[in-house]
């Protein structure tokens, strides 16, 4: 069998380098746990940037998958299959929404939602045609498409790749007043991600989403919220957006609705919104197949039935308290919400990537996210004790 060494070599070799990836290899995995071809065991604080909630091969989610792989795996949208009606309903009752659109990937659903706001400006608003604008955040993070990285403030995401899409106008994030000033008679839609992920887990100011969403109200402008990363309780409850008490019009998820398994992402909306889809509009040869639906429900039942908002409120306030006690001079913020936390590393520390590589050496695997920020969100099925297993090692390498 092949070594860790050379199996990261063929990557290299055959593969594309769009991305840098920590040096470990990863053969097996269970709950929190992952192995390598060696047998060097690890625990997974990255969860696949929170596609892994319910943790590596979750039984439950397993065994749905298996079972749907008896009956019917795939039938495109152009049949009715028994498994997508059950599956949207469940999606529609757990985010409060009335409908909901089935993708695969993230891009896709904010690819969806893109749409979904445009097409409601024209037809519902009234903006005239091809003027409809939407308003997103600096250091946003939606995904890869071309139409997506060409509103990307992040150089490394977006040189190279145009001719972009018009129609985007950026503001800062967490600035109200930035968003009142951005608003004219043309604009279908604000995007914002409830806690921006990739950007270093940055949280806003208590009651932001409130205030953007009754200013999105008082100008007849969708709030369209990315949960892609905070959805499906990894800050602490079933969507982030919960904390402000508001509603998005229009829910954009994926990762962790795929249990793990595979990519099943949903635009979930009102049925205002909803209701300009008509057939020929938009689709996905796989969005909404009966095993991704099987997927998805099980993935979904799984956070309900371990009341995993509440693990992660609990286990990621025990998790920030132990970092913050840890009262090291290379650390100058903590933060994040639930089991989305970030620590900040000072200028003097160095890149953070020299401490995701000690961490992988010592048996934690996390990755930076820019050059001072290392993210921890381990699968939300993390307990105390291997909590209390990753700060001996987390203090070994930091304080
Ligand atoms: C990961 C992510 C996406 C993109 O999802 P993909 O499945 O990688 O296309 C979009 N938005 C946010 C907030 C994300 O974290």
């Amino acid at each position: 069998m092949p070594t860790s060494e050379e199996y990261m070599e063929m990557e290299s070799t055959y593969g594309a380098h769009n991305y840098h990836p920590i040096p470990v290899v990863i053969s097996k995995a269970e709950g929190i746990w992952v192995w390598d071809p060696e047998g060097r065991k690890y625990m997974d604080m990255l969860s696949s940037y929170s596609a892994l909630n319910q943790g590596h091969r979750h039984p439950k989610v397993i065994q749905a998958t298996v079972d749907q792989m008896d009956c019917v795996t795939l039938t495109s949208r152009a049949f009715y299959n028994d498994r997508l009606g059950p599956f949207l309903k469940l999606l529609t009752e757990v985010s409060g929404m009335d409908m909901a659109l089935p993708m695969n990937t993230g891009a896709e659903a904010v690819e969806t939602g893109i749409k979904l706001a445009r097409k409601w400006g024209y037809e519902v608003k009234g903006i005239p045609d091809n003027q409809a604008e939407i308003i997103v955040c600096e250091d946003n993070f939606h995904g890869r498409t071309t139409t997506i990285v060409g509103f990307s403030s992040d150089a490394g995401s977006r040189d190279g790749f145009g001719p972009f899409t018009p129609g985007f106008k950026m503001i800062p994030y967490n600035d109200l007043a930035a968003l009142e000033a951005a608003i004219t008679p043309n604009t279908a839609a604000f995007l914002v991600e409830p806690i921006q992920g990739e950007a270093g887990v940055i949280v806003p100011d208590d009651g932001y989403l409130k205030e953007v969403s009754r200013i999105c109200g008082e100008n007849n402008v969708l709030l369209i919220t990315d949960e892609i990363q905070t959805g499906f309780c990894r800050t602490g409850k079933m969507f982030c957006f919960e904390y402000d008490n508001i509603k998005p019009d229009i829910l954009l998820v994926g990762k962790a609705l795929g249990g793990g398994l595979m990519p099943v992402s949903a635009a979930i909306g009102s049925k205002e919104v909803m209701d300009v889809m008509k057939p020929g509009n938009h689709g996905s040869t796989f969005g909404g197949n009966p095993l991704a639906c099987a997927v998805g429900t099980a993935a979904i039942e799984v956070l309900i039935d371990e009341k995993l908002d509440v693990a992660a409120t609990e286990m990621g306030a025990y998790f920030m308290d132990q970092l913050r006690e840890m009262n090291s001079p290379k650390l100058c913020d903590v933060r994040g919400k639930g089991l989305l936390i970030a620590i900040q590393l000072t200028p003097e520390a160095g890149p953070a990537r020299q401490y995701t590589e000690a961490l992988k050496s010592n048996g934690l695997l996390a990755k930076e996210t820019h050059d001072s920020t290392i993210r921890f969100a381990p699968p939300l099925v993390i307990t105390k004790e291997e909590i209390d297993q990753a700060m001996e090692i987390i203090r070994k390498v930091l304080a």
